[in-house]
């Protein structure tokens, strides 16, 4: 993995900026080489190289990252944006991205921070030295009682999510993950204790989609991390389908999607069917069509999923809330506005008292 390519006044200047941490979870292997092990990836680094995200990099057998403190993108969300929907429905949550990317999803919207070389000009046009206090104080600042991460991967900014993680807590705001999935249980494990939300895109069930569309062969993993947040840390997970015409649109795929979901998570995790639109490499493709994604959600609530959602598409009903045993609103959702109608105090249908996973 990754050649001899690191330019030493690039480095200086990330170094002077702060951004520049030995990087956490790596491990020697000789001849100067290190492991990541951040993420699924487990890039092996000669020294002088970098990892495949092109965030880490080895100098003299010592691995870094290079995003600490590096901001490409921050504002005050709504959760529901996320897309979050059963938990804390209607907050704000200040939510921040860095540069790159362990995928190269060839539909990938964020490409421009995703695709980023953090070791090139990119960085420049960043916010540097953004010391993960001053994450806290901005969510104050701006209402928000959690702080996400996103717009890119989380798990290859781990040495300052996690900081910033623990410093949330302390002041009492939740902290979000969206995430493709792909840390490493270690990864997780570190920052489990901090994390309260898991958003988890949940691709495909197929290689094939996998390797072509998001050039990572091997992705069972996503599945077992997902799952681990789930159980071993008691996150609040929810998942994201993006279903794309003729790639994972099957009712087989989606059909063993969701019944990995409901099997593996629970029933009661919410699962986020998203509409496609053509982009990128992929723009030849029609946008997915409504007949497409209402049968993903009645093959969501055939595999037992209690509460299966449509996301980037208007709709009168797809984004709201209904209780699962009697049918009656209990959250209504528009344009990105969460409004809390048919809930009691303990979380329960007030119609007819049905417990719902619903954290407020
Ligand atoms: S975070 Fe992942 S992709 Fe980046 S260097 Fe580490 S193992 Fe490689
Ligand atoms: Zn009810």
């Amino acid at each position: 993995m990754a050649k001899a390519e690191i330019d030493e006044r690039v480095v200086e200047t990330l170094g002077s900026v702060g951004a520049l941490k030995e990087a956490v979870l790596q491990e020697t292997l000789g001849d100067g080489r290190a492991r990541c092990n951040m993420c699924q990836w487990r890039c092996r680094i000669p020294a002088g190289g970098v990892g495949h995200c092109r965030t880490v990099i080895n100098r003299q057998g010592m691995l870094y990252t290079t995003i600490y403190g590096v901001i490409s993108s921050a504002a005050a969300d709504p959760i529901e944006k996320k897309p979050v929907f059963h938990y804390k429905p209607g907050s704000l949550c200040f939510s921040v991205g860095t540069l790159g990317c362990n995928f190269r999803c060839v539909f990938c919207q964020n490409w421009e921070i995703a695709y980023a070389d953090a070791l090139g000009s990119s960085a420049r046009t960043c916010n540097t030295g953004v010391e993960p206090g001053m994450l806290v104080e901005l969510a104050k600042k701006h209402k928000c009682e959690g702080v996400a991460w996103t717009y890119n991967e989380p798990a290859i900014w781990l040495n300052y999510t996690l900081d910033g993680a623990k410093l949330c807590k302390e002041a009492g705001i939740y902290t979000v993950y969206v995430t493709n999935g792909y840390a490493t249980p270690e990864g997780l494990d570190l920052i489990g204790p901090y994390l309260d939300v898991y958003r988890v895109d949940i691709k495909s069930m197929e290689d094939r989609f996998y390797k072509e569309l998001v050039k990572v062969p091997h992705w069972r993993g996503i599945l077992d991390v997902a799952q681990r947040a789930k159980v071993q840390w008691h996150m609040h997970v929810e998942c994201v389908t993006n279903v794309i015409p003729s790639w994972n649109d099957s009712d087989e795929n989606l059909s063993q999607t969701a019944r990995w979901i409901a099997g593996s998570l629970g029933p009661d995790t919410p699962w986020h069917i998203s509409r496609f639109f053509p982009y990128g490499q992929l723009s030849h493709l029609p946008p997915t069509p409504l007949e497409t994604l209402e049968r993903a959600v009645r093959i969501g609530k055939e595999a037992g999923l209690k509460f299966v959602y449509l996301g980037n598409i208007r709709s009168e009903t797809g984004e709201n809330t209904y209780c699962p045993k009697c049918g009656a609103l209990v959250v209504r959702r528009s344009g990105y506005q969460a409004e809390i109608v048919g809930l009691d105090g303990e979380v329960r249908c007030r119609a007819d008292g049905e417990e719902l996973s619903i954290r407020v």
